[in-house]
């Protein structure tokens, strides 16, 4: 078993941090900034340091491979370099950076493999600058068209296509990657949660991405003066929400002990001090691995009374999406990789989405995590201890040699 180098790894930890450096200590590198240009070019450096064969496609995506011996598909890892306003060190660039030490690692041990390693950066997952998140790993598997995500603007009225032209990282649509010729794609990643720190386990074995429904609820009453109206003649919109939240809190949290569900975002109208609202919109997201649990949070809301307190009740399906699961025999590779490196480990499911669960639709795929302190992610003070991002690195390193020698 080969282990990757501790001294480079920190190094290039916190050569990534100093693009889009926060007063906090954390990074905000937003897709096609200036920062996230910077990091990029510093990729880019890196790839020609080492002689990797480096291509971008028409989505800025970049694929950067080390030849195999016998010419046949990639094996290919990475991840994301942008990053959400005020995120951390971690999310995203620990990916690129397990991908490049792999590099490093695979070349300083005289290690050829027989298939082309690659290294990709896709462009734009959070989704911060350019909505939806896991942007252009969703174009590349037909999730959405390029025409309509190459208008999507920022809120400075600069489009995705604009901002990507501006750069130096529009490739070419042939540079695209080609699912026949991919052997799997890797992703290491952090939790983002704290399932892995509880249970004092370094190596999350990713088995998929949880499925989730997303709904809006609208509660409708009547506006009125709020001197002048008694409370019994009142249909207040907002106290009905209200309501309505706390009972499906209540019926959402009788179900499985590891739904999440989450009333978001929420807004009501007119919004005034002074008159009774009339009209409420909240959201849910909920998420689970089972789709019989998911079914069941679906019969709750389908089961609502259409009137509480007088007012209107509509619940809206905004979108949902089946749970997302891995390849066997990639988890399986993973787990046994771990267990040699004598690792502490266990299986979960992802609750946050990433571009390998789009990827997965294509290539064979799977992801491996390393635990985020006290749950921490999407903040400055997300962290990883070096050791733990390391040994993460080696399950994917070893994963690598050992699905390398598996024929095609
Ligand atoms: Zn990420």
């Amino acid at each position: 078993m080969l282990n990757c180098n501790r001294s480079s790894l920190n190094d290039k930890i916190s050569q990534f941090s100093a693009f889009g450096a926060t007063k906090n200590g954390g990074v905000t590198r937003l897709t096609l900034s200036d920062e996230d240009i910077a990091a990029r070019d510093f990729i880019i450096d890196f790839c020609q340091s080492k002689d990797l064969i480096t291509r971008v496609d028409d989505l800025g995506n970049i694929y950067a491979t080390l030849k195999g011996t016998d010419g046949s598909k990639a094996i290919l890892s990475g991840s994301h370099c942008d990053s959400v306003i005020n995120g951390g060190n971690y999310d995203g660039i620990l990916g690129v950076i397990s991908a490049m030490e792999t590099i490093d690692t695979l070349l300083a041990n005289h290690v050829q493999l027989a298939h082309d390693f690659t290294l990709v950066v896709w462009t734009n997952e959070e989704g911060v600058r350019f909505p939806p998140a896991m942007m252009s790993s969703g174009i590349i598997t037909g999730e959405f068209t390029k025409e309509t995500m190459f208008k999507v603007e920022d809120r400075e009225g600069i489009t995705f296509g604009e901002a990507l032209a501006e750069s130096s990282f529009q490739g070419e649509f042939e540079n695209r990657l080609v699912p026949n010729d991919a052997k799997a794609y890797l992703e290491l990643h952090i939790e983002q949660g704290p399932i892995l720190e509880a249970n004092q386990n370094d190596i999350g074995i990713v088995e998929g991405v949880v499925g989730m429904v997303n709904y809006d609820f609208i509660v409708r009453g009547q506006a009125d003066h709020a001197g002048t109206t008694p409370m019994r003649y009142r249909q207040d919109a907002l106290v009905t929400a209200a309501k309505l939240l706390l009972q499906l809190h209540e019926a959402f949290s009788g179900l499985a002990d590891d739904l999440v569900f989450t009333f978001g975002e929420i807004s009501a109208h007119p919004n005034l001090h002074t008159v009774i609202p009339d009209y409420v919109k909240f959201s849910l997201d909920a998420r689970h691995k089972d789709a019989e649990v998911i079914q069941q949070v679906v019969d709750i809301i389908n089961h609502l009374p259409q009137t509480i307190n007088q007012c209107q009740i509509e619940a809206i399906e905004n979108w949902a999406r089946n749970t997302v699961y891995f390849n066997p025999s990639l988890v399986n590779a993973v787990s046994d990789v771990t267990k040699d490196l004598n690792y502490s480990n266990q299986r979960l499911y992802s609750g946050a989405g990433h571009d390998a669960q789009y990827i997965s639709k294509i290539v064979p795929t799977t992801m491996i995590f390393v635990p985020s302190k006290d749950g921490h992610s999407h903040c400055e003070i997300e962290y990883t201890s070096l050791e733990q991002c390391a040994k993460g690195i080696d399950v994917l390193l070893n994963t690598v040699i050992l699905i390398d020698k598996i024929a095609d």
